[in-house]
């Protein structure tokens, strides 16, 4: 069959089509004219450093107010502040939500509102029961060959939907002497191959303190692999420099689980970070929470999935919401997270569908939601559903005949 050759330089750009590195999703101004705006004293190397975007968060009603028009909901559930997660946002990520609007996605992810204060029934501080699995400090061992190394409290950005919001942001120790106790406990458990360094957000420290523990885990032989969970290339992508990406290539095989939420994060900035971090060799995987009124259309999440693919960050977990008190508000049912799934299932790439799972309550690990596929069985053929809902046949080897073989 002849081919047709198409001349792509011949090929014009459909209007309105925004290369890839434009700010793609969101209407909303790109951070420099919102700089301009709020920070005009700040340059733009003030601006591109990562310290300086954590010098001016955002962690107060008077500077909230500033930048946005506060609902009722929100002002008075400010008065809260402290009591419950506290308030933080870079400058960079405020850039990035509505000024005006309190629905708007990124806004409900990090504006405290007044439903954070309502408890609802099977809510707990501690859903996951992390720290009855903690056999020293700061460290969470709950399946046989990994553990949570919870390195730090601090993270740039509160995300209010946050798992371990009863311990983040209370500026507890966590100092080399605590994490020695970590690494010693690490160390003389020879079934740990895996290590999660999470909090808290890890990316929030120093090049030398993250190096510091990398260099540790590196020398314990068993421990076959590192990974780091951060949504710093989402809240604070100028934390990824090449100082940093230079050092943490040094600790392969170094994986990263990077926290995303909405289609709004993938800016050029995020992009750029991603890339780099891509770039130096750390395979990258999304941990995504499954949030109501936020994430939970079917069209946002394929755009997400598809955009996170796309800046080379594989879909990883897709979670149900852990019913962390005040958190019914952003719990959506799993009837409809399983309805989102099946509509990325087999509609798109497998590279762009993520695991969706429960964390269970109490601590019983993942729990992967698969809707059902294996419809019966009718003598040696086995039933199952496609994701179009037609059924087809396999036929299946059992019994003397899987025996013969
Ligand atoms: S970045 Fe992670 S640890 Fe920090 S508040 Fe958000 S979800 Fe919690």
């Amino acid at each position: 069959m002849q081919q047709k050759v198409v001349h792509i330089e011949e090929q014009e750009e459909p209007p309105g089509c925004c290369p890839t590195n434009a700010f793609p999703f969101s209407n909303h101004p790109p951070s420099p004219t919102f700089r301009q705006r709020h920070f005009p004293l700040a340059t733009d190397d003030d601006w591109h450093d990562w310290h300086w975007q954590l010098r001016n968060r955002i962690t107060s009603l008077k500077k909230l107010g500033k930048l946005i028009d506060l609902s009722d909901s929100e002002r008075q559930a400010m008065a809260f502040n402290g009591a419950t997660l506290p308030l933080a946002i870079t400058p960079y990520y405020a850039s990035l939500i509505s000024p005006d609007n309190p629905q708007q996605p990124l806004r409900r992810t990090m504006v405290p509102t007044l439903s954070e204060l309502l408890v609802s029934q099977g809510e707990e501080h501690d859903p996951l029961g992390e720290d009855n699995h903690s056999p020293v400090p700061g460290l969470v061992h709950r399946y046989p060959d990994r553990v949570l190394f919870l390195v730090t409290d601090y993270c740039s950005s509160y995300c209010r939907y946050c798992t371990r919001s009863r311990m983040v942001g209370r500026r507890k120790s966590h100092s080399p002497a605590r994490w020695q106790k970590a690494i010693a406990y690490i160390a003389a458990n020879p079934g740990i191959r895996d290590v999660l360094l999470s909090g808290g957000d890890p990316l929030t420290m120093g090049d030398e303190q993250i190096e510091w523990l990398l260099s540790r885990l590196r020398r314990i032989p068993h421990v076959e692999m590192i990974r780091i969970g951060t949504k710093a290339p989402m809240v604070l992508p100028q934390r990824i420099t090449p100082e940093l990406v230079a050092m943490l290539k040094k600790y392969h095989p170094l994986w990263m689980s990077i926290h995303c939420t909405h289609p709004d994060e993938l800016t050029p900035e995020a992009t750029k970070a991603c890339a780099m971090l891509a770039d130096s060799g750390i395979p990258l995987g999304s941990q995504t929470v499954l949030l109501s009124g936020i994430n939970d259309s079917l069209d946002t999440m394929r755009t997400l999935m598809h955009g996170l693919v796309k800046i080379r960050v594989k879909p990883y977990y897709l979670y149900q919401c852990d019913p962390i008190i005040g958190s019914a508000h952003f719990r959506t049912p799993v009837s409809k997270g399983l309805e989102m799934y099946q509509g990325l299932r087999g509609h798109t790439s497998g590279y762009a569908v993520p695991n969706y799972v429960i964390d269970a309550p109490g601590g019983g690990g993942k729990i992967p939601l698969i809707p059902e596929t294996v419809v019966g069985r009718e003598g040696n053929d086995l039933l199952i559903r496609n994701y179009e809902g037609k059924v087809y046949r396999y036929p299946d080897v059992i019994g003397a005949a899987s025996r013969a073989s």
